[in-house]
């Protein structure tokens, strides 16, 4: 699997001179899998950029498919849906799979985005591609792309996201490991105490790479609890109980400049170090860096 961050920042895009070494768009990750697959994760920001990239290739002459997956309908998550060039080309074929429970219930949120108070577009059904969209069923296998992917529900303030688990199985022959997996969880709410849930934990187990949300230092988390993210100190902890070969830092907080992110991602480290997690390799998530599993 290759990982690409298209977004990595939080709640809003925060394009400046002071984000310009993470990034200022909000979260978009595609991933390319070793037999020419597609899936992106979230469809903030980020994506009208992948999909300028995207149209240089088969999406441009109408002959491209990808599966999105989507975390939740948060505007940072939806809101370069508008601006996602190869909806707009005849031909081209998206599976959305995402939260709600139901499929018609994610559909009229999604449409709702489109509302023509919101968006000229007023309507999915203007996307020239297929855009089907479907609710993912918790602790259900989804086979696509070649992977395999799971999700699990997480708190998220007043509301929840989902977490993925996407695993891609070894070429037949290949030495050393059999698959490789990586889990996306960003927007995870923490309880006050206690350390990380059992339940995530066992979800992240394992993982090549973890990518969480650190989208605070955790002086800032702590007036900011009830927004229902995590701090650097909840992404080391959950990375070390699961043990995970590596973790991706991501979704930080808006009002972050590069020289805060850099703080985080030290603090990151030092957390990791402390709690027994030296060997698991940290990758601060920055805009345009690749990842490859
Ligand atoms: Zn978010």
């Amino acid at each position: 699997m290759k990982i690409r961050f298209w977004g990595v920042r939080g709640s809003i895009p925060a394009p400046g001179p002071e984000t310009i070494r993470y990034g200022g768009n909000t979260s978009c990750v595609s991933v390319h899998t070793r037999s020419g697959g597609l899936v992106i994760i979230d469809m903030g920001t980020g994506l009208m950029h992948l999909g300028d990239e995207l149209l240089a290739g088969p999406f441009g002459a109408g002959a491209g498919s990808a599966t999105i997956l989507l975390s939740h309908a948060h505007w940072d998550h939806i809101q370069g849906l508008g601006f996602f060039g190869p909806v707009f080309v005849p031909g081209n074929s998206f599976a959305v799979w995402g939260p709600g429970g139901s499929s018609e219930v994610l559909e009229e949120i999604l449409e709702g985005q489109m509302d023509p108070n919101f968006s000229p577009l007023q309507t999915l059904k203007n996307f020239s591609a297929r855009f089907d969209v479907q609710a993912m069923r918790l602790g259900v296998p989804l086979t696509a792309e070649g992977l395999t992917i799971t999700a699990r529900e997480h708190p998220h303030g007043a509301t929840t996201a989902l977490a993925f688990r996407i695993t891609e199985r070894g070429e037949p022959g290949e030495p050393g490991e059999a698959s490789r997996t990586f889990v996306y969880a960003s927007d995870v709410g923490q309880p006050t105490a206690g350390g990380p849930d059992p339940d995530a934990v066992a979800f992240y187990r394992g993982a090549d790479v973890l990518l969480h949300d650190a989208t605070y230092l955790p002086a800032d988390q702590a007036t900011r609890r009830n927004r229902g993210f995590s701090s650097y100190e909840d992404a080391a902890a959950a990375a070390v109980a699961a043990g995970v070969g590596r973790l991706v830092t991501f979704h930080y907080d808006q009002d972050y400049s590069d020289d805060d992110v850099d703080e985080l991602v030290a603090g990151c480290r030092r957390a990791l170090d402390g709690r027994g997690g030296a060997a698991i390799g940290l990758v601060p998530a920055r805009e345009g860096d690749e990842l490859e599993i």
